[in-house]
């Protein structure tokens, strides 16, 4: 309809508009998995025109045993990538300009939001056969640092890192959990992170399949594999280039962030320890939507100080860097809260074009311990 061709006519303009760039939003559906099929779920998401996504839910009719259209929607995207699209098609499409920009000393992030299940770790990670956007990623990084820079004059330094429970911990030499701490010229940092010195891409898959055997992922009564962690891959390049007055150095940092299920923890109806969990990743993710708020609003005070997660994220949401977001969603039926949910956010943060400017504003929680569960758990609820 109208406001369709108007959402296609003002995503035309591209990434740049009135000073402030925009944060780029795909939407990537994975294909229905043999267990959905063998339970019968029916797709309730549809592509077109490689941007454009419904998502319907359908009744069947017992009376005339015939499905029945019960309610729809239109979103359009920067792109959404049909089931059946490759990992480089996707990285192409998401990743590789960004890439570009970190190598001419620009900031830049990726990530990877939905429900679990949805194929954010498939997207981000991959496997040895179809690596995913972090592996291809340094691919063509070394690849295109080799071009511009052929004598060797170049590092590139790898973190990974998560964030479990509010803690923040490094993937690549597990311990204690790290303190966040600002930084004037580098924004947030987590104290006493490994940096990881890396010279080809190969070894890059080695370490980052290594590290994410290190992610907390215990089973939960919702899904086996449910990740309550959130991954960010960082990587620092820096190189000299040689220019009419000298050498100069550049330095560009790529984030690349698979978060945690954004599924509702408190559904599955779990024991304490695991709603405490819950409602932590729920206020990490809970803090994102309202930076994200805060940002499409045009609001002077952005909460980025309200979790771990956003504090890490700061620079990747209102700073000066260039930010994708890849929304992955389930085809079935069976996941239409959770697509619907993934797509209403993912819609949203297509608003986001300004730079944000925070005060501080941290969250004061209880020393207590059942003082801080009543706490979570009541955020939790008022948001849910
Ligand atoms: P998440 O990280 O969002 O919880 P995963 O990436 O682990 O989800 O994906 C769940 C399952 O679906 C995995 O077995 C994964 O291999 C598979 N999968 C996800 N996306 C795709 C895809 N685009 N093509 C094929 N299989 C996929
Ligand atoms: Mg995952």
């Amino acid at each position: 309809g109208l406001r369709a061709r108007q959402v296609h006519e003002d995503m035309e303009r591209g990434g740049d508009e009135g000073g402030g760039t925009r944060i780029m939003v795909y939407v990537r559906l994975r294909p229905m998995s043999k267990k959905e099929k063998e339970a019968g779920a029916r797709s309730c998401v549809k592509i077109d025109n490689k941007r454009d996504v419904y998502l319907t839910e359908m009744a069947l009719e017992t009376d005339y045993l015939r499905l029945k259209r019960l309610r729809g929607r239109h979103f359009a995207f920067d792109a959404a990538f049909p089931d059946n699209t490759s990992q480089q098609e996707v990285y192409q499409t998401s990743a590789a300009e960004l890439v570009e920009g970190v190598l001419d000393g620009r900031n830049a992030s990726v990530f990877c939001y939905g429900a679990t299940g949805a194929g954010k770790t498939h997207t981000m990670l991959g496997t040895v056969q179809q690596p995913g956007v972090m592996v291809l990623a340094l691919k063509d990084l070394f690849t295109k640092l080799k071009q511009r820079s052929p004598e060797g004059e170049h590092v590139v330094r790898l973190s990974y890192l998560e964030v479990y429970n509010e803690s923040v911990r490094d993937l690549l030499s597990p311990g204690r959990p790290l303190v966040l701490r600002e930084d004037a010229r580098q924004g947030t940092i987590a104290a006493g992170l490994t940096q990881y010195q890396a010279f080809s891409a190969d070894e890059v898959m080695t370490l980052l399949h290594k590290g994410n055997t290190n992610r907390q992922t215990e089973p939960t009564r919702a899904n086996e594999t449910s990740s309550r962690s959130h991954a960010i891959l960082q990587v620092v390049v820096e190189y000299s280039v040689h220019q009419d007055f000298g050498k100069a150095t550049r330095l560009g940092k790529l984030s690349l962030i698979d978060l945690a299920g954004s599924e509702r923890a408190l559904a599955t109806d779990q024991r304490t320890l695991r709603s405490v969990e819950g409602a932590n990743i729920n206020r990490s993710l809970l803090a994102l939507s309202s930076c994200i708020n805060a940002l499409v609003e045009g609001k002077k005070h952005i909460p980025f100080r309200n979790s771990k997660l956003t504090q890490l994220l700061k620079d990747s949401l209102g700073g000066a860097c260039s930010t994708a977001m890849i929304a992955n969603v389930s085809p079935s039926n069976g996941s239409f809260g959770e697509t619907q949910n993934t797509l209403h956010w993912a819609d949203r943060a297509k608003e986001i074009k300004t730079k944000g400017s925070e005060v501080n504003d941290e969250l004061q929680l209880p020393e207590d311990q059942d003082e801080k569960t009543k706490l979570l758990m009541q955020i939790q609820k008022e948001n849910q």
